[in-house]
């Protein structure tokens, strides 16, 4: 293997500056060009650090000493947050909603788009305790069955009470149910040896509603004394009316199985969001930050300019929270979405707020565009919300072959959007308004944006 001449060598301690910040909130610190990845350092500052890796393009180090902190850096209350939970939680928070515009910004000036501009970050007020879901991994330590959360890219389990990021109420029933889980000497899972019964514990809550539901998710097919814990958990909690067992056998990082089985109470709770009410299942996608969901969905419709007239097709509908939404302001809203049973619970939304202006469909976004496409559907607006990884060229393709007006982007990821939006350019859509970062998720390294693209090209 020929040798490569790298400015720095592995375990070599040296002093650097940091300049910028990765997309996973890493501080970099380039030495005579050649970057280094350090956790927990933020720009302006300068430390001492020693080299781990050294890769062909890049390499890692660890910070040994600070010799300048930030300005903008805010001591942590506990430093282990900054693992997986909040791994921006020692930047302040305006450099927070800074850090997530220059983020976009500096992917559209990679990708040959800085004529695109991105408005600054619409953020919390109170940018805590602001998740409505919790998916806890449960681990037995020195004996006893904990709850807790991994530091960052390990396994290493670190457990804990006060998850920082989670409605405090959803800690305190994972609090509540540990508790149970430790009285009946349940058997926390061991991932090992893949032994043990409890991996997890998931804990959802409305916000308006205060409907809370707790799912115990099992690697073994039974749950010793399901009934009896039910019980403890609703006499403790009377505010959980949902419990469910959910069984995942497999050798997975996925939390839930396929199978769910209810315990007591219902399997669903509702919630609202812009006024309207939903059901959610422990299944179906919701987004977490219910306060800025809704300021998602009001900047999301703002954007689409709609008067009531319109036809809209939102493809990745989920349970129908935004085509619900917009059916407000529409004549007529088409929604597809993937998961079965999300469908089934956007067509029982729909019903529950009197809505009759929605056609909702199971199956791939791309498949059903080119079916209502021979339909002779006529979309004025068509939004997407994909998963991360964005859009497919086929979907692009056959979104824009039906010459919407508009077509709004809802992104969680600003790498594919940017991609994507080059994309769109080929077809004749072009970003007319700012990209609008709405912050759904303070504290992590998450960007969630809005972008409206119009067609300027017959
Ligand atoms: N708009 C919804 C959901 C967005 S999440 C909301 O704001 O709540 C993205 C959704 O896309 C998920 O529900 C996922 O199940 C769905 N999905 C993923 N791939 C898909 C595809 N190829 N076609 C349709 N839906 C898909």
């Amino acid at each position: 293997m020929a040798k490569l001449n790298l400015p720095v060598y592995k375990k070599q301690e040296l002093t650097v500056t940091i300049t910028d910040l990765t997309y996973q909130g890493l501080g970099v610190a380039k030495v005579e060009g050649y970057p280094l990845f350090i956790k927990e350092a933020l720009p302006q500052e300068r430390l001492v650090v020693r080299v781990t890796k050294t890769g062909k393009n890049f390499g890692y180090a660890q910070a040994v000493k600070w010799l300048e902190r930030s300005p903008k850096r805010v001591k942590t209350k506990a430093k282990y947050l900054q693992t997986g939970i909040a791994p921006l939680m020692h930047l302040q928070y305006p450099a927070q909603l800074a850090f997530k515009q220059k983020l976009i910004q500096d992917l559209l000036v990679k990708a040959h788009l800085g004529q695109v501009e991105v408005a600054p970050t619409l953020g919390m007020d109170q940018p805590y305790a602001y998740r409505n879901k919790a998916q806890v991994p449960v681990r037995q330590v020195r004996g006893q069955l904990e709850i807790g959360f991994f530091k960052q890219g390990s396994h290493d389990f670190v457990p804990l009470e006060d998850f920082y990021i989670q409605d405090q109420r959803i800690d305190e029933i994972l609090v509540t149910v540990r508790d149970i889980l430790r009285q009946y000497q349940i058997a926390a899972y061991d991932e090992v040896h893949h032994q043990g019964v409890v991996r997890h514990i998931m804990v959802r809550r409305g916000y308006y509603s205060h409907q809370a539901m707790v799912v115990l998710v099992t690697r073994t097919k039974k749950l010793p004394h399901a009934e009896a814990i039910a019980q403890a958990i609703q006499a403790a909690c009377p505010d959980v009316i949902s419990i469910l067992h959910n069984i995942n056998s497999a050798k997975t990082n996925v939390i839930l199985g396929p199978t769910t089985k209810l315990l007591a109470g219902k399997a669903e709770i509702e919630d609202q969001l812009n006024g309207l009410t939903f059901k959610i299942s422990a299944q179906s996608f919701y987004q977490v930050n219910p306060t800025q969901t809704e300021r998602l969905y009001q900047t999301a419709i703002a954007q689409a300019q709609l008067t009531g007239r319109e036809t809209v097709i939102d493809a990745y509908c989920g349970i129908g929270t935004i085509s619900l939404s917009m059916a407000r302001h529409a004549q007529h809203v088409y929604g597809v979405e993937i998961v079965p049973q999300a469908i089934e619970d956007a067509k029982e939304n729909a019903r529950v707020n009197n809505l009759t202006n929605l056609t909702f469909e199971v199956g791939e976004a791309e498949t059903w565009m080119a079916k209502w496409q021979e339909q002779g559907i006529k979309p004025d607006v068509i939004m997407v919300d994909p998963p991360r990884k964005g859009l497919t060229s086929s979907l692009i393709q056959s979104a824009t072959a039906m010459k919407p007006n508009k077509i709004v982007y809802v992104s969680c990821n600003p790498a594919t959007l940017v991609r994507d939006i080059r994309e769109f350019m080929d077809y004749g859509y072009h970003v007319t308004k700012p990209i609008q970062p709405v912050d759904q998720f303070p504290q992590t390294t998450h960007v969630e944006s809005v972008t409206v693209l119009e067609r300027t090209e017959k």
